[in-house]
């Protein structure tokens, strides 16, 4: 068993406050920490959407989430947020700057024995080592979206994590249902991300370029069985997340088709706050996304077929 009973959650975002809630539903005791009241006014209506969902879904009882309520708490006080903590994650913005600065702020704050993990989605734990000011606790736990079912977790270490932090970390994955992905060498996007933001970069590229619509990429992946196409992930992942990795990757790999959709996300939804799934709108609208209809995947009736050719027209029209 792990010694890890009280996490700290540093963000309460898209990620901070899915990962708060499961680890506080399966017994753990969280501080929600984050800059500002408001994001943590909306994690707390995010929390209500999980509540249901674990109802529904994983057969939560009433007291089962109440008392998983009981263990949460929340704050914009790093200092009285980390005073007591085992275990601090991060899951603020995937940029590298912000990340070093709250490292920074919480290296004199933090109790000898807290470990600390970045949730980071396409990082690596040795960006960070030093700004921790306790490289051998720190390591990467990383969770994916929608954790009561994608429940695993990524463990990638740096050269200078100990080994009883590590195996302290697989342990509270574990506790918390997950299951756990070693990595066996530092890897920007583990497992998971190095499949899945080439995926929804190449599909932003066919929306970005005018190539097919949105619904037209889910139906074509869907059709394999999938319930979530990729530009439904962009709104599940959330457009702020997505916006910050296509930009800080397109610079970094000096890669203009991804710096084109992370300009494309900015200005098509970021900057209209169409954040993704938890406001209501991105590249579908919720509740009821189109995608969830079930007629989504069903072959048209004729009469649609001038429709569709009009699609595929307006690219040939150029040719004559
Ligand atoms: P988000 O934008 O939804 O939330 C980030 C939160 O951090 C916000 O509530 C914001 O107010 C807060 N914040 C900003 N600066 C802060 C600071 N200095 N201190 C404390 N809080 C601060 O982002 P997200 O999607 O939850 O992503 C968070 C991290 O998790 C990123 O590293 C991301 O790559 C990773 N991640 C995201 C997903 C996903 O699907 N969204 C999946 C796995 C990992």
């Amino acid at each position: 068993m792990s010694t890890l009973n009280r996490l700290t959650m540093l963000g309460s975002g898209v990620l901070g406050a899915q990962v708060a809630w499961h680890s506080a539903f399966k017994g753990k005791t969280v501080v929600i920490y984050d800059i500002a009241e408001e994001a943590l006014e909306r994690s707390k209506i995010a929390l209500d959407g999980y509540a249901v969902i674990y109802q529904s879904d994983l057969g939560a009882s009433e007291a089962d989430i109440d008392a998983a309520r009981q263990r949460l708490t929340y704050t914009t006080d790093l200092a009285s947020a980390v005073a007591d903590a085992d275990l601090v994650i991060e899951a603020v913005p995937e940029v590298p700057s912000i990340k070093s600065g709250l490292y920074t702020s919480l290296a004199p704050l933090l109790p000898e024995r807290t470990i600390v993990a970045t949730n980071t989605s396409t990082l690596l734990p040795s960006d960070f080592a030093a700004d921790t000011g306790r490289p051998e606790k720190f390591l990467t736990l990383h969770f994916a979206n929608q954790i009561w079912k994608m429940n695993l977790a990524e463990i990638m270490a740096h050269e200078g994590t100990s080994r009883d932090a590590i195996t302290q970390a697989v342990e509270f994955a574990i506790e918390i249902g997950m299951v756990p992905i070693p990595l066996r060498k530092e890897q920007n996007g583990y497992v998971l991300n190095s499949w899945f933001v080439p995926l929804l970069n190449a599909a932003q590229t066919l929306v970005t370029k005018g190539i097919a619509t949105p619904e037209d990429i889910d139906r074509t992946y869907m059709m394999s069985g999938a319930n979530l196409g990729p530009m439904g992930w962009f709104d599940v992942v959330g457009m702020t997340t997505a916006y910050n990795v296509m930009s800080y990757w397109g610079h970094k790999n000096d890669d203009a088709d991804m710096l084109s959709n992370a300009e494309y996300v900015k200005e098509h939804f970021v900057d209209k706050g169409h954040l993704g799934l938890l406001s209501g709108k991105g590249y579908y609208e919720y509740p009821n996304p189109a995608y969830q209809r079930p007629d989504f995947l069903a072959v048209p009736e004729i009469g649609a077929a001038p429709e569709i050719a009009a699609i595929v027209g307006s690219a040939s029209a150029v040719l004559h």
